[in-house]
């Protein structure tokens, strides 16, 4: 089989034919149909993640099909259709894991950043961190769910999120967009932070009532007339100059919540947190919980992300478009 290959930090992706990898005792072997493309690979390309094990195959938006099931494996048959995210497994036991909390767990492994992902034709998964994929969802759709529909819908969900709520999104790429689609279908109110002024149609065809170009408009006081500001902030692309310019744009008691990691730190005015007893948060990516809810959510609710199809031969191309920003949505490649 062929699989995509970082073998360290800084190194372009290769590709190598490998034996295909035999499901070990609690394990599944999955034939991969589609993999997203997630900034998170890139930072790995980049060498951003101390803790990452190389050579490695990168892809964690896993979408596919049970092909083999290993020893003591209950429930799952060949044929199944099931995801995987960046929650490649946990240790099972501890408060957090016991309490839908998995990605916050010490032991925790990743999904093509310390265990081969899904840049490839075929990969071992942990039976009990796949998710099933609903009949409605199609291979390419799914994948995107599996981190940045996730990170959105698990960031929401901590923030507290209720119908009718003004979600504010920065940024209109992989996660910004399922942002728009996830908090409309669930009745938010949604306005659209970026710095390029061309993703305007985007996001308002997305569903977004208001557009700001952080290059030339101060968000705070564009979203001022928005009876008071934003009571949730997404921030999804990591640069920490927009959050920081975005934050006083926040309602009373509004909360805003770091997705995209910026390489600097984010520092607010302790008077705009005190003075409208705002909240600053972080959230990873989600728990298995939030990984099922997510794709019935999507299934039941027909979202449809914005995908661009590409070969896996085309995975370092697909990355370096996304370090340029050229990819519309969510690159992802596709198997066969
Ligand atoms: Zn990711
Ligand atoms: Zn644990």
């Amino acid at each position: 089989m062929k699989a995509a290959v970082l073998n360290g930090p800084n190194s372009d992706v290769c590709f190598e034919k490998r034996d295909r990898p035999a499901p070990g005792r609690g394990e599944v072997l999955l034939r991969v149909h589609a993999c997203g493309v997630c900034h998170g690979d890139l930072m790995l390309q980049l060498g951003q993640f101390p803790f990452a094990r190389y050579p490695i195959v990168p892809g964690h938006e896993i979408a596919g099909v049970i092909e083999e099931v290993g020893e003591d494996v209950t429930g799952l048959e060949p044929g199944a259709r099931v995801g995987l995210s960046a929650l490649f497994s946990s240790c099972g036991f501890c408060n957090q894991c016991c309490n839908d909390d998995e990605f916050l767990c010490s032991q925790m492994q990743f999904t093509g950043i310390t265990k081969d992902g899904g840049y490839q034709e075929f990969m071992v998964a942990s039976a009990e961190y796949v998710a099933p994929l609903p009949d409605k969802l199609d291979f390419a759709d799914a994948a995107p769910l599996m981190c940045a529909g996730l990170t959105v819908f698990s960031g929401l969900r901590h923030a507290g999120f209720a119908p009718g709520f003004r979600v504010a999104v920065i940024g209109l790429g992989g996660l910004g967009h399922l942002a728009v689609l996830l908090a409309r279908a669930m009745n938010g109110r949604v306005a659209v932070l970026s710095t390029s002024a061309d993703k305007r149609d985007q996001a308002l065809a997305l569903g977004a009532e208001r557009f700001i170009n952080l290059k030339t408009e101060s968000p705070s006081e564009a979203l001022r007339g928005w009876e008071g500001g934003a009571d949730i902030i997404l921030a999804t692309s990591p640069v920490a100059d927009s959050m920081v310019a975005a934050f006083p744009a926040l309602a009373l008691n509004g909360t805003m919540v770091v997705l995209g990691a910026p390489a600097e730190n984010i520092a607010v005015s302790p008077f705009d947190l005190i003075m409208g007893r705002r909240r600053l948060m972080g959230s990873p990516a989600g728990s298995r919980k939030d990984l099922r809810d997510v794709l019935e959510f999507a299934a039941t609710h027909n979202l449809r992300p914005t995908v661009t199809r590409m070969p896996l031969e085309d995975a370092g191309k697909a990355l370096r478009e996304m370090h340029e920003s050229k990819i519309r949505g969510r690159a992802v490649l596709i198997m066969q």
